[in-house]
């Protein structure tokens, strides 16, 4: 080093910023710049420009390749991941309880979905290899097996997906319309999670304008049909609006079998015209 020929008294300067004054951001800055370095691969920006180009390319719906792109990405919720960030205190898979669970144990590698990829030759050929993490599975299927069978391995995420029991209830066709002068519009919806053992339930009612005036949301236990958690919805959107003074209203939900039911008339009778 050499030694300096003026007077100055010592003073100690923090080499990452211009004005030598340390600020805790500059420091997390390389700390993450170091993180980054460190890891391998897909965390360099250019090294992972052909795999999103690959991604991109592919014959199947956009939602699909947001989905495989994040999973390249290691950023999906998985316990992994929720457990790095504190919010869970273990990662062990849920269904076979063995393995961490990461993107490429949910995906690929816990026995509980192998079947699924077993059960179609197709994917034999890349279950004959070992890979690191999920980007480098989808690096090999973009750039080993034909485009057509890259899509299909794509697809195959959505296509296990459980069909909306939803689709089953008869359904009021309509569009949206304010309702009459000087009342109010209750439009409720129950929608199912199944996986989760749960139900959902939600409510807008809006003015004469169409102007939204309130909002509830709610999840409740399963119920044991799928008509009922309709008929929840209905009865939690009539108690509601009963709860914030609004007596004058039309109700409206899309399932007619609930809306055709006596629950509702009954608490129309109750007070809400
Ligand atoms: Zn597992």
């Amino acid at each position: 080093m050499p030694v300096s020929f003026h007077t100055d008294r010592d003073s100690l300067i923090w080499p990452w910023t211009s004005d030598g004054v340390y600020l805790v951001r500059s420091a997390y800055q390389i700390l993450a710049n170091d993180s980054l370095l460190s890891q391998a691969g897909s965390s360099n920006p250019d090294d992972s420009k052909p795999l999103w180009n690959g991604i991109w390319k592919l014959k199947v719906p956009n939602k699909v390749k947001h989905f495989m792109w994040q999973a390249a990405n290691e950023s999906l919720p998985t316990k992994c991941n929720l457990c790095a960030r504190h919010v869970l205190l273990e990662s062990s898979c849920g269904l076979c309880e063995e393995f961490p669970k990461d993107v490429i144990h949910c995906l690929w590698l816990c026995d509980h979905v192998k079947c699924i990829w077993l059960s179609d030759q197709t994917f034999h050929y890349p279950r004959t290899r070992k890979f690191r993490c999920f980007g480098d599975l989808v690096s090999f299927v973009l750039s080993e097996l034909p485009s057509g069978t890259a899509a299909l391995f794509s697809m195959e995420f959505t296509d296990v997906q459980d069909t909306p029991v939803r689709s089953a209830i008869p359904r009021v066709e309509a569009r949206w319309k304010p309702p009459s002068a000087g009342l109010f519009k209750i439009n409720f919806n129950g929608a199912v999670f199944a996986d989760r053992s749960l139900a959902g339930l939600g409510i807008v009612i809006r003015d004469e304008f169409g102007l939204i005036i309130v909002t509830l949301s709610q999840k409740i236990p399963l119920p044991s049909s799928v008509e009922l958690v309709e008929a929840l919805a209905a009865r939690c959107a009539l108690i509601f609006a009963q709860e914030i003074n609004i007596f004058k209203a039309e109700v409206e939900g899309d399932s007619l079998k609930v809306i055709q039911i006596p629950i509702v008339e009954a608490i129309c009778l109750g007070g809400l015209l």
